[in-house]
């Protein structure tokens, strides 16, 4: 997206009156934009929290000083891997797992060192683990078993050039309730991870599609693709729920469209399914 649209976007959630979270991807990798720091800090500067989400693999050192250097909130690694087999499973890219490791290893570190992380953004590891998948046993992103062993292993070894880390909360909680048990635990002053299981993006969708029902997720999150598509929730990453394109018309009047206002009456009451999830599961019926 080009930089002037994304403020353009920034400008209309303030007129709205939008002063929340702010991310950045949907399924991209935000740090590869050429002027996300300036949209970063056109956010921070317009009252939202901006956050940055990235799989870690573009934190070479000159990205981590700009991180630091901007008004950032919080950064998520979200690996969504815990060693070097889940990694070479799931990722399919040219960055060897220890290339990968060291350079969230110095992430890590630098964010919790007070000199250089002066802004106090705060930095956190998502690691993932295997969601069981019946329909579909023959995928082989994450290995089968991860003992919580195996799990506490790879946390130290994330961490393990970050000074003054307490990884006793986090450990303790994974011997009582297992190998995913982690939502968000803190290790020092700026750093925390979590530990999740990880499915994959096509059990979102079934077979048949549904003509009525209601979403717990519907209404509460909006996102804009990269070509301008505004969609509805963080899953349509192909734009399958596009209400309109801020390309080619101003945010608050696709949101204040009737035909978007009727949809959302019609699919918070459970009477029709919004157009482009009639295919999703999080459709529940309504009794
Ligand atoms: S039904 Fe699915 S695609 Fe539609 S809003 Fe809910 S979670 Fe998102």
């Amino acid at each position: 997206m080009e930089s002037s649209l994304v403020f353009r976007v920034i400008g209309w959630l303030q007129a709205l009156g939008y002063d929340r979270t702010l991310y950045f991807h949907v399924l991209g990798e935000p740090l590869l934009h050429p002027g996300i720091f300036d949209a970063v800090d056109r956010a921070a500067e317009a009252g939202m929290r901006p956050v940055l989400f990235t799989n870690g693999g573009a934190l070479t050192s000159s990205v981590i000083r700009n991180i630091l250097a901007s008004k950032a909130c919080e950064l998520v690694i979200s690996m969504q891997t815990i060693n070097r087999q889940s990694y070479e499973m799931l990722r399919k890219t040219p960055i060897g797992w220890h290339t990968y490791l060291a350079r969230i290893q110095s992430a890590l570190a630098v964010a919790n060192d007070a000199e250089l992380n002066k802004n106090g953004c705060l930095f956190r590891v998502s690691m993932g683990v295997k969601k069981p998948d019946p329909e579909h046993p023959e995928d082989l992103y994450f290995l089968d078993d991860e003992s919580v062993e195996h799990v506490k292993a790879s946390i130290a070894e994330i961490f393990s050039q970050v000074e003054k880390l307490d990884l006793a909360d986090v450990f303790s909680r994974l011997d009582r309730n297992g190998p995913s048990s982690v939502a968000v635990a803190q290790a020092a002053e700026f750093l925390s991870l979590s530990v999740k299981p990880m499915g994959n993006w096509r059990t979102v969708y079934r077979d048949k599609s549904v003509e009525q029902g209601r979403c717990d997720t519907f209404g509460k999150e909006m996102a804009v693709l990269s070509n301008g598509d505004v969609i509805f929730c963080h899953l349509d990453y192909d734009g399958r729920t596009a209400i309109g394109n801020v390309a080619e018309k101003p945010l608050p009047k696709i949101i204040a469209a009737p035909g978007f206002v009727r949809m959302t009456r019609d699919f918070t009451s459970g009477r029709a399914v919004a157009r482009g999830c009639e295919y999703c599961r999080k459709v529940r019926s309504v009794e």
